[in-house]
């Protein structure tokens, strides 16, 4: 694979790197992008001179290639990716009961946090992706179907990429290019509190998932390490900072575990963990991933779990498991075949 990319790259830009006659070629070539065509052949108006001139110095205006296409019952659909660099990552193109369609986009190849439910976290962190490899897993999934969403939520965690994080949101919501709605963008995190400031101090109108899994110190910083440099109590001084600047309602993500963190006493930290947060905690079982020694609750550990948050007045979801049976759910996503780094 070429590592040119031009996806991400503005009208001037694209004139500039393609070494272009006239202005409005790159502009053509930007509105092809656009709606998907990614190879210089198929830019019909592009003169036949000039487009075999692109393939034969550039190859290609995209970097990766999509290597495998898995779909589930409920219609989710996992890509594996290719980068320019043999590097694989994946993306998943979620579908709910309205027929609502998100891209679940990665930021990472691998990831460092090592969250323990997590299948990515055995990995650790092979590289980061550059703005145009994220912007163009969203152009894959959107060839098929018509996304009208974003969650950060596939491999590798966003507030440990943000730069590029945060180009590609640019992209996505330019009103020349994919025109999405930033209500509509999710960034999720393990709970990076230096992250979730920057975020809040740029007043971005994103919105924002945590990912919790214990509102207990200790638990949580055995499940997740990154509890042992930003712990709960600076996680939800952030968290209330983010909410008085107007940040809208976020998520808690809750990945519940067996016998682990679904009980009274998880409910009762749960509650005062919530106190005072506009937050909606979002009740996952775990997705089973075989190397991990965790087990999914049974249906009956998750009612009697909520009728204590019920009782607390916790304000929560049930989210139902899309992806899983194409290991593309929450927690599942990990690729072989990647070297890390030295
Ligand atoms: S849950 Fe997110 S932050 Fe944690 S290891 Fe997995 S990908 Fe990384």
């Amino acid at each position: 694979m070429t590592n040119t990319s031009l996806y991400g790259l503005s009208i001037e830009q694209i004139y500039n790197t393609l070494n272009l006659e006239k202005k409005f070629q790159a502009k053509q070539i930007y509105q092809w992008l656009i709606k998907g065509v990614t190879d210089f052949n198929l830019m019909s108006n592009i003169s036949k001179n000039e487009r075999e001139r692109l393939i034969n110095e550039y190859q290609s205006p995209i970097s990766s290639k999509v290597i495998d296409t898995q779909i589930d019952e409920s219609g989710a659909t996992k890509l594996a990716i290719e980068l320019y660099d043999g590097a694989i990552i994946e993306s998943v193109m979620l579908v709910d009961k309205n027929e609502r369609k998100t891209a679940c986009l990665s930021s990472q190849v691998g990831c460092a946090m090592g969250c323990k439910f997590c299948r990515t976290g055995t990995m650790g962190l092979i590289r980061n992706l550059t703005a145009s490899e994220i912007i163009e897993q969203f152009v894959h999934l959107r060839k098929l179907g018509n996304i009208t969403h974003i969650v950060y939520m596939g491999m590798g965690e966003p507030l440990a990429n943000l730069a590029p994080v945060l180009e590609s949101i640019r992209f996505f919501h330019s009103e020349d290019a994919f025109f999405i709605s930033l209500r509509r963008i999710t960034i999720s995190t393990c709970g990076i509190v230096s992250g979730i400031n920057k975020i809040t101090e740029q007043n971005l109108n994103v919105k924002l998932a945590v990912s919790l899994v214990s509102a207990e110190n200790p638990l949580r910083s055995k499940i997740m390490p990154i509890n042992d440099t930003f712990n709960l109590q600076q996680l939800k001084k952030s968290l209330l900072h983010y909410q008085n600047k107007g940040g809208s309602r976020f998520t808690l993500e809750y990945c519940m575990l067996s016998g682990v963190n679904c009980n009274l006493n998880a409910a009762k930290k749960l509650a005062s963990f919530t106190n005072g947060l506009d937050a909606v905690v979002n009740l996952i079982p775990w997705n089973p991933a075989a190397e991990l020694p965790w087990t999914t609750p049974s249906t009956e550990e998750i009612n009697t779990f909520t009728k204590y948050l019920d009782e607390f007045h916790i304000n929560y979801a049930r989210r139902y498991t899309r992806g899983r049976s194409v290991n593309g759910a929450c927690g599942q996503l990990a690729t072989k075949n990647n070297k890390k780094e030295n």
